[in-house]
């Protein structure tokens, strides 16, 4: 039997098998990961990294390995006019840092991410089998017996279901969600500027949604385009000239010329949340748990957190030589995170309700009060905590950048 089986090797479930190891070295994790070996180096999204998720993964000894990669992202602008305006105000604009030189968040290429998550899982010598599902599972006294797509049986004293937000190990448990799907799309590409950022992100919101631009190194940025489905999708099939000249009216020209350098992707979004996130012997976490609109970049950053409290529920536990497969203990972790987790959900949803339309008087509304807010300096402060996931008095230790 071994002590820890966690499902899906993305991003959250190699982070909380590299964050259980260094705390307690002496317990055995495999994880299992359904994609074949070298398809996480394809991957070329990237990812809004907030300031806690930065402390988390410093101290888990990967973050000097993502540095030379990670675009800091010094200035937010944030701006809400129509395609056909010919000029964009802005409306409002976030600076600053959180700590020191800290910026509230950085932009980190997806393989650089997992590259690093998956060098410290080999030097801390954490089992990854790929390319491998966990297929049914049942649940007993003192273990989850496991089966694998290889026809592998495993025991295990505690499954946690990492397989993001269409989690096959959460059905099998039996755990129901509320979901909603918001008939929206991203559109996701990288592109080259002639003209440097400096730092800046934008999002520009348009009737069909937020149109975001993210600094990456060397002059790109990455984009999160977000259209109706049916838009997305003919946008994807259409041909690179009309997709760039689709991509230039929404741009603009701030920063010169641009060239579409990556390839392009369409994403469905939804609102899904599972009703509970724990059994006996399992948890959820990350997407598996919650999977909320991208609008405000904080889907991966809540899984860090998700991370962060399960991680220190399992060794608190295990240090007092409790069985932490056990349900109250898991309920710790439950009450830990459900509470931020249904929040960030529900206010993206409305965020995205409130600025994924084009009604006059709506729009006339939230302008006013994004400039109201852009004139109260400690209002935007806060707002710059709440996006840097760092200060809460809640928080678990690993995203203050504590040792658990
Ligand atoms: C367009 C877009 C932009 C985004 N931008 C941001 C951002 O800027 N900042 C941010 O914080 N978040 C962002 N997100 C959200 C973020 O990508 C997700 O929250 C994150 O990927 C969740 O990680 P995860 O490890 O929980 O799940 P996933 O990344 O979905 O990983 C799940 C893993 O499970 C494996 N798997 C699946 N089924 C099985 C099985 N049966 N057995 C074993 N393995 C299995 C898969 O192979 C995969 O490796 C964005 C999302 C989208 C769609």
């Amino acid at each position: 039997m071994i002590d820890i089986l966690i499902g899906g090797g993305g991003y959250v479930g190699l982070s909380l098998a590299v964050a259980i190891k260094k705390a307690a070295p002496h317990l055995q994790i495999t994880v299992v990961d359904a994609a074949p070996a070298g398809v996480w180096k394809k991957d070329e999204r990237a990812s809004a990294i907030a300031a806690g998720a930065v402390n988390l993964l410093k101290t888990l000894n990967v973050w000097d390995e993502i540095t030379p990669e990670a675009e800091p992202i010094r200035r937010m602008v944030i701006t809400d006019s129509k395609l056909s305006e010919p000029v964009r105000p802005v409306f409002l604009t976030f600076e600053g840092n959180v700590a020191g030189d800290e910026p509230f968040a950085y932009m980190v290429p997806n393989p650089a991410m997992v590259g690093a998550l998956r060098k410290q899982m080999d030097a801390l010598g954490i089992e990854l089998l790929e390319g491998t599902q966990v297929l049914d599972f049942s649940i007993g006294d003192t273990a989850a017996h496991i089966t694998l797509s290889d026809g592998k049986t495993l025991d295990a004293r505690l499954l946690v279901a990492c397989d993001g937000v269409r989690s096959k190990l959460r059905d099998i448990a039996g755990i129901k969600t509320v979901r909603f799907d918001y008939g929206q799309s991203g559109i996701v590409t990288t592109i080259e500027h002639e003209r440097p950022h400096e730092g800046v992100a934008e999002e520009h919101f348009l009737p069909a949604g937020p149109f975001a631009t993210l600094p990456l190194k060397n002059n790109r940025s990455s984009l999160v385009w977000n259209e109706r489905t049916e838009d997305a999708n003919r946008l994807i099939a259409a041909d690179d000239f009309v997709f760039e000249a689709e991509l230039e009216r929404r741009f603009g020209h701030k920063l010169g010329a641009i060239k579409v350098v990556g390839g392009k992707r369409a994403f469905p979004f939804a609102l899904t949340l599972a009703r509970d996130f724990v059994r006996p012997r399992f948890a959820l976490a990350g997407d598996a748990a919650h999977g909320i609109h991208p609008i405000s970049g904080q889907g991966l950053n809540l899984g860090f957190k998700d991370v962060a409290a399960l991680a220190e529920t399992i060794v608190d536990a295990d240090r007092l030589g409790i069985d932490f497969g056990q349900l109250n203990i898991l309920e710790r972790y439950q009450e830990w995170r459900r509470f931020d987790t249904f929040r960030m959900g529900v206010t993206t949803d409305v965020l995205n309700r409130l600025f994924s339309n084009d009604i006059t008087p709506v729009r006339i509304a939230r302008d006013f009060g994004l400039g109201l807010v852009d004139r109260m300096p400690g209002l935007k402060n806060f707002f710059i905590r709440q996006a840097s996931n760092v200060g809460g008095s809640n928080d678990p230790k690993l995203l203050a950048g504590e040792m658990i």
